[in-house]
């Protein structure tokens, strides 16, 4: 091999590392390009989720508000407003975040015993 060979050699190697460095350079802007799109769906999803699960809680919220008679709805206003509507402990605060099955049981059990006279 003489020394024009050998350059010319080089020269080759070169521009086949140049063209492979352009095609991994393209295939990386693919490839972030991808990552955007599934980013961006992802992010999408996730509000459509969360919109979705908020319209579910509220279908359920109403569903069950309109199963309770009036008397019934006030009581489970007044516990969500924090206050013990059981017998037991009737006005009494509840401390934050406290749930009381007593109070669960005079809001929402015994509903068809009752509801001929509860309005
Ligand atoms: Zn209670």
């Amino acid at each position: 091999m003489n020394e024009n060979q050998q350059q010319n050699n080089i020269y080759d190697n070169l521009a086949k590392l140049g063209s492979h460095l352009t095609e991994m350079g393209n295939e990386l802007a693919a490839l972030k390009s991808q990552l955007n799109v599934a980013l961006a769906q992802n992010a999408e999803l996730t509000i459509e989720n969360r919109h979705l699960q908020e319209a579910i809680k509220k279908l359920r919220d109403q569903h069950g508000e309109q199963q309770l008679s009036t008397g019934r709805r006030t009581l489970n206003e007044l516990y969500h407003q924090g206050f013990h509507v059981c017998r037991k402990h009737f006005g009494e605060r509840l401390a934050p975040h406290e749930s009381c099955i007593f109070c669960d049981e005079a809001i929402f059990s015994g509903m068809d015993e009752q509801s001929g006279r509860q309005e």
